[in-house]
């Protein structure tokens, strides 16, 4: 006999942060309009720039999302990550997710081969896109007094070879495992954190890795044959945060229309 299966509680995502705005194109700002639309309370971090022309363009991103905070926060400079998370500290006291959408590697390098990529720039790649995610998630953890969930955006390029990709492979590797590492360090508190692994989709930061190309490549191979937009994402982000994941930390989720369990594609 089946036991009774008690109903799921899809306690809706609470107050949280979201990291990595940067137009109305980022994936972050597809999560961050279904979080709101789940009724979320949302702060937001931008990159700094001295012509105020970015957070311009972040207001304009986040039309129709209320916030209380829009802060800057330059991943690459502890001082600034300090000095944002106690802006959040401040507004909200506690929080119940974060949400990384952050990344980057030198054009030039990532026009070279992987094994040509210049010693900064590799330390570049490697500071913004992996040690981000570490330094932000422990800020966040101590922001977070009954459990929580963290989220990072990561790539297929760290698990196989995507020509193209290159030195932003090798990171999105090293942030799957830093995924796995914190998931476990972060697990007795009750803070689930996991990779959000999206397929192609056209933003600021994909054109600099030739993401037109991939996605016509991806979109003739995926099993599930409509391309991915930033609400797709957005829709698996929101589920990871919510309560409905809490059994699911250190996964590596895959939100690609089923490209990465091809191995042979032949068109009939
Ligand atoms: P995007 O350019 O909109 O977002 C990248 C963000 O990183 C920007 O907001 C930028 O300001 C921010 N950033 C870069 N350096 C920073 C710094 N020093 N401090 C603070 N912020 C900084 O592009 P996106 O495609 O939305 O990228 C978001 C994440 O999604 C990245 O981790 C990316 O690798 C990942 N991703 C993207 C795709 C895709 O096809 N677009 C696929 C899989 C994963």
């Amino acid at each position: 006999m089946i036991g009774s299966i008690s109903q799921p509680s899809h306690r809706a995502p609470k107050v949280g942060v979201v990291m990595g705005v940067a137009n109305q194109h980022s994936i972050a700002t597809g999560i961050a309009k279904v979080l709101s639309g789940q009724g979320a309370d949302l702060a937001f971090s931008y990159l700094p720039d001295t012509t105020g022309k970015m957070l311009t363009r972040v207001k304009k991103a986040l039309t129709g999302i209320p916030s209380k905070l829009i802060a800057p926060c330059d991943v690459g400079d502890d001082e600034s990550i300090a000095q944002f998370f106690s802006e959040v500290h401040k507004t909200y006291g506690t929080i119940d997710f974060l949400v990384h959408s952050i990344a980057f590697a030198s054009i030039d390098d990532l026009r070279k081969s992987t094994i040509e990529t210049s010693r900064s720039g590799f330390l570049k790649a490697m500071e913004i896109s992996v040690y981000s995610f570490l330094a932000c998630t422990h800020k966040a953890s101590q922001l977070m007094s009954s459990g929580g969930s963290v989220i990072t955006l990561t790539y297929y390029g760290g698990e196989k070879v995507v020509p193209g990709y290159n030195v932003m492979g090798v990171a999105k590797s090293a942030l799957d495992s830093a995924v796995r590492y914190a998931s476990y360090e972060l697990g007795s508190k009750g803070i689930r954190v996991n990779g959000l692994s999206s397929g192609a989709i056209k933003t600021l930061a994909s054109s600099a890795v030739g993401a037109s190309k991939m996605i016509k490549h991806v979109s003739d191979i995926t099993p599930l044959p409509q391309p991915l937009n930033q609400q797709n994402v957005g829709e698996v982000a929101a589920f990871l945060i919510s309560d409905a994941a809490s059994s699911i930390t250190g996964e590596i989720l895959h939100v690609d229309g089923g490209y990465h369990v091809m191995g042979y594609y032949s068109k009939s």
